[in-house]
């Protein structure tokens, strides 16, 4: 390694430089730390960047603490303490204030205005920068011992330097899209000081489906569609929402939430979805609209009327799957052709093929157990002055922000207390 670094005792290392990471490095650094970000990247937040489809989902719009909590299925007992020092109005703060605004979306989610995670970025490195972090890009760090003599932690890089710092903040993220860098090789390390690492498994992925007409619709998106599963032909919790077909099944933001209970179902038998497209409208309800629609416009194709309510493309494929000419003019469908289409608008069937892996997972859950973190702090209970933030914590979250918002809560109580 060309620079100086490795001739002093650094105040805080920080290994990663996603956005739990960058978080803890600028706020460690503005309490008048010396730190240093390591990164094994050329490039800092990586996974940052797509997040959100690129606009970056900040966070969740629960002001409320306990409300907040709840969606952390269990876990809001050990997250209490870090909540309330650095809630989701702290976070909407941090950002607003260093002038990225933001704006709240369907179910609560928070985007920045400029819908660009690069905004999210830019404030991130701008704070490391004001407040002095040394960032070393390129800098894969390969192990962490303990000086026993010193208690300082020792970080070695993989071109055999060796670093030293009073404390050290690991940030490396977890196990999906291990193309951005968190590809576990933190857990090992944690595992060898003698933490408990929970398996990584995926929890928030995309569902491929065996049904070859989806493929066709990659990129359609759906709003307020109801989703209900069949386990074996038995019916199963529904989940309404919205869905985004891709060029090998389902994904979006109800579908990943739904994936960890698919996933369940599909180890104990065949999963089949009903898609509902109108699941405001009963059968009859939906029959009438149709109905009204194609008598106002008789004379008109009747893909071209049926185009007014849903992405053409779906048409066409639903279509052909009743074997419908689209081409028919409204005044010449059948009453049962109409029938036929009212019951598949309401329930399309998607044959669940199984769930995409780790590299496509959004967030995968497992990680150190949450018994070995002092939550007050962030700091291990098995190593004293070592740190743990973001994806590396066993904490299962849905999608909407919530993941996140776990990067700046526990970097902000690292970058406090390191
Ligand atoms: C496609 C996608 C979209 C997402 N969208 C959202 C969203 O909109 N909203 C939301 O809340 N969450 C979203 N998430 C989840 C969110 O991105 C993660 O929870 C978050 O990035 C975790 O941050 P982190 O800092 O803990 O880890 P990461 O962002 O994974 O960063 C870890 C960093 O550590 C570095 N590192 C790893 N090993 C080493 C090493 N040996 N030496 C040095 N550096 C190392 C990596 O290169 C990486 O830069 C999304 C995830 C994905 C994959």
């Amino acid at each position: 390694m060309k620079s100086d670094i490795n001739k002093k005792i650094w105040d805080v290392i920080v290994i990663g430089g996603g956005p739990a990471g960058m978080m803890a490095a600028g706020k460690s650094a503005e309490r008048g730390r010396s730190v240093l970000l390591l990164e094994k990247n050329p490039t800092l937040g990586k996974k940052l960047l797509i997040t959100g489809g690129g606009r970056c989902n900040v966070t969740n719009n629960k002001p409320d603490v306990r409300t907040m909590l709840s969606k952390y299925k269990g876990n809001d007992k050990f997250l209490f303490s870090a909540f309330s020092q650095f809630a989701v109005g702290d976070a909407l703060q941090f950002f607003n204030r260093r002038g990225m605004a933001t704006k709240v979306e369907a179910e609560d989610r928070v985007f920045p205005v400029s819908n660009s995670a690069q905004s999210v970025w830019d404030v991130l490195v701008v704070y490391m920068k004001e407040n002095g972090v040394q960032v070393q890009a390129n800098a894969a760090v390969a192990g962490i011992t303990v000086d026993q003599a010193t208690e300082h932690i020792v970080i070695t890089l993989k071109d055999g330097t060796e670093l030293c710092a009073r404390s050290c903040v690991v940030a490396t993220g977890g196990k999906s899209y291990p193309e951005t860098g968190s590809n576990g090789e933190g857990f090992k390390w944690l595992k060898k000081l003698g933490h408990t690492i929970v398996a990584p498994d995926v929890a928030l992925v995309p569902v491929s489906l065996k049904d070859s007409w989806v493929k066709k619709l990659g990129g359609v998106t759906l709003d307020n569609i109801k989703l209900t599963p069949y386990l074996d032909g038995v019916k199963q919790k529904a989940h309404k929402g919205k869905l985004l077909f891709t060029h090998f099944g389902i994904s979006g933001p109800t579908v990943l939430n739904m994936s960890k209970s698919i996933g369940e179902m599909l180890s104990n038998g065949t999963v089949e979805i009903m898609l509902d497209l109108f699941p405001a409208l009963d059968h009859s309800a939906l029959k009438k609209e149709l109905q009204d629609l194609m008598v106002g416009q008789s004379n008109k194709r009747l893909k071209t009327v049926l185009a007014t309510m849903m992405p053409s493309a779906l048409v066409s494929a639903l279509l052909v799957l009743l074997k419908i000419d689209g081409e028919t003019p409204c005044h010449s469908v059948r009453s049962e052709e109409r029938t036929k289409l009212v019951i598949l608008l309401k329930a399309i069937p998607l044959h669940v093929e199984g769930l995409l892996g780790t590299d496509k997972a959004i967030v995968s859950s497992g990680g150190v157990s949450l018994q070995e973190i002092n939550f007050k702090t962030m700091e291990s209970r098995v190593v004293s002055h070592l740190y743990l933030v973001g994806d590396v914590l066993n904490i299962d979250r849905p999608s909407g922000g919530y993941s996140l918002q776990l990067c700046w809560t526990t970097g902000f109580v690292a970058g406090s207390c390191a």
